[in-house]
């Protein structure tokens, strides 16, 4: 295993989620266009959807369609998690329109449909405990910090109202100045910053007269550990969820502030696809500090973290061209 984390510095790996068709979809007639080609990792259209849209047809690391539920999604993804208790860094990313799963994948529900995020928690928190026990860990630190980008600012979502961060840029690094980290001992008191954090994104969005899918969110969990060697570790995890990638046509009549906030959502997607384009030409200048977001994610991102994006598709006809477009995306992202 150890070889396998190895093997994935500085690399992107790509895997698609696709959710089922909604109650609602399937009452209304809406057909299922997405097909998982029987090879592992391949996907495809439906045949004669190919008349609209071209043939298309993808390869990725990994598809999960109706079937996989949250837990078999997290298996995929643990093992990555906890090589941050070994000071690695990890990047988990959900891209998608609107609708697609993002959320339901990174946060979920609770119980049986929790996402990542809860679920990381969890083992994080099992691994650390275990290490302590085992003898060869002295102590253990942990922090989160929770973010939300909403038209090029960044807010907290730890601190109670929201209060605007912003970045400072050194040599090599960057700082969030104004940005709480909160430190936790269990994983029931990181339970709760999640529920917190993400209520918090909702209610600001709803104050700002937006919704929460047109808003990113970035948490961090940073672990710092000390050996009873005296030798100290430090690794983080960094959980995207992306806003909605779907473009304006669909949104019907639109008021200024929508144009605005989909021009802030473009750009800051298109930075994102710069960067990783950069990362796979392996170019000496990568464009993190293009956008703030890009600059949250520089020591995230490329060099020696790992990184792994989830590609959230909804199968439905009347989204084919959204699909396409996310799936296209994705497979421009394989290969770093
Ligand atoms: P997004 O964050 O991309 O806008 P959501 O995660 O909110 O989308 O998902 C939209 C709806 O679809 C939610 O009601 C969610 O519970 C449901 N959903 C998404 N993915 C799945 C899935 N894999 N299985 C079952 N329901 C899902
Ligand atoms: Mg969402």
């Amino acid at each position: 295993l150890h070889n396998k984390l190895q093997d994935l510095k500085g690399k992107i790996r790509v895997f698609v989620r696709i959710r089922p068709l909604s109650p609602r979809e399937e009452a209304g007639g809406c057909r299922h266009v997405l097909l998982k080609d029987g090879r592992e990792g391949s996907l495809a259209m439906l045949p004669d959807e190919k008349r609209r849209l071209g043939a298309k047809a993808w390869d990725f690391d990994g598809v999960f369609g109706g079937a996989e539920g949250q837990a078999e999604v997290f298996l995929e993804v643990s093992g990555l998690v906890v090589s941050a208790v070994d000071g690695h860094n990890v990047c988990l990313f959900a891209y998608g329109q609107t609708g697609s799963g993002k959320t339901h994948t990174m946060f979920g529900d609770e119980g049986s449909e929790a996402g990542i995020s809860p679920r990381a928690a969890g083992e994080l928190f099992k691994v650390l405990e275990k290490s302590k026990e085992g003898g060869s860990m002295a102590s253990w630190n942990l922090s989160v910090t929770m973010l939300e980008l909403y038209n090029d600012h960044i807010y907290d979502l730890i601190k109670g109202k929201g209060e605007k961060v912003s970045l400072k840029f050194g040599g090599k690094s960057v700082e969030m100045i104004g940005a709480e980290s909160e430190e936790v001992f269990s994983e029931a008191a990181l339970l709760a910053v999640l529920r917190r954090g993400s209520e918090r994104r909702r209610t600001s969005s709803t104050a700002m007269n937006a919704d929460s899918s047109r808003s990113h969110m970035v948490l961090q969990i940073t672990i710092s550990s000390l050996s009873v060697t005296g030798r100290e570790t430090t690794g983080k995890v960094t959980i995207v969820d992306l806003a909605g990638s779907e473009r304006l046509s669909k949104m019907g009549k639109v008021a200024d502030e929508q144009l605005r906030e989909t021009r802030s959502i473009n750009k800051s997607l298109s930075s994102l696809g710069d960067v990783i384009a950069a990362l796979k030409k392996k170019s000496a200048h990568i464009p993190y500090r293009n956008h703030p977001l890009t600059a949250l994610l520089s020591d995230s991102l490329g060099g020696s973290s790992k990184t792994l994006l989830f590609v959230c598709c909804s199968p439905a006809d009347y989204n084919r061209s959204e699909s396409v477009g996310s799936l296209d995306f994705a497979f421009r992202c394989r290969g770093v």
